[in-house]
């Protein structure tokens, strides 16, 4: 039996890094979910496409070849065997990944999608509905969160790293308006799971994170943990 372990939560609240962590500690696989819905809205954004039908987005879906390459600090993602990892941060891809997430027939595809990746392999999957729709019978599950105006830092800092000019109340209402569509979309909305652990990362550092996750993991005694 092959162990899951989600981590879900709002943009900017530090899953990637978090994820990326952890299942570098567990030599667990990782898989950032949110690449899959960024990947589809750039292939919308390439082909021009204003309103995608739920045929043209079911294709797409469908039709998704990604590949990621976990490394130690960083990950390349690559779509069709381009490399897309910059790419796909961007806040226009951002928003209309958010906006085709709420989509039935985006969650249905990528959901399966997911768990196709996630065949008997240990894996850390990161997300919005990893704990609630896509594993709800996860080993363990996560909810890191933090405030608002903490995630606005954070991503802040990230895209100014990468030499982006936004600002930063630009990248905090661009964080607050998704948190509003994902938390209020009918299908698959983002909230803790049941049985989720709640983190609230907004005064905690990385590795505080990492290591109150591993404390509960190892409370449920992982095979090979
Ligand atoms: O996690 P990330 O910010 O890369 O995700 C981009 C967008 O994709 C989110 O704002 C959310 O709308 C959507 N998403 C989702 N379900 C997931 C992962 C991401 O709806 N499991």
């Amino acid at each position: 039996m092959n162990s899951v372990i989600t981590i879900d939560g709002p943009s900017g609240a530090g899953k990637s890094t978090v994820s990326r962590r952890l299942a570098n500690v567990l030599e667990f696989r990782y898989i950032d979910s949110g690449a899959l819905y960024r990947i589809a809205a750039l292939e919308v954004m390439d082909r021009h496409i204003e309103e995608p039908s739920d045929e043209i987005l079911a294709e797409i879906c469908r039709n998704l070849d990604v590949v990621f390459s976990n490394g130690k600090e960083q990950n390349r993602i690559f779509s069709h065997n381009k490399d897309v990892t910059e790419m796909i941060r961007s806040p226009e891809i951002s928003m209309l990944a958010s906006q085709l997430s709420a989509r039935p027939v985006t969650r249905e595809c990528l959901t399966s999608l997911q768990r196709g990746m996630a065949d008997n392999m240990n894996i850390v999957l990161e997300g919005r509905d990893a704990g609630t729709v896509v594993f709800p019978d996860a080993l363990v599950k996560f909810f890191l969160d933090a405030s608002p105006e903490e995630r606005g830092k954070r991503r802040f800092k990230e895209l100014s790293l990468k030499g982006s000019s936004v600002s930063l109340e630009q990248v905090t209402q661009e964080i607050i308006k998704r948190d509003q569509n994902d938390t209020s979309r009918q299908f698959a909305p983002l909230r803790p799971a049941a049985d989720a652990l709640i983190i609230d990362s907004t005064t905690m550092s990385i590795d505080e994170v990492v290591d109150r996750m591993i404390q509960e993991i190892k409370l449920k005694k992982i095979e090979g943990v």
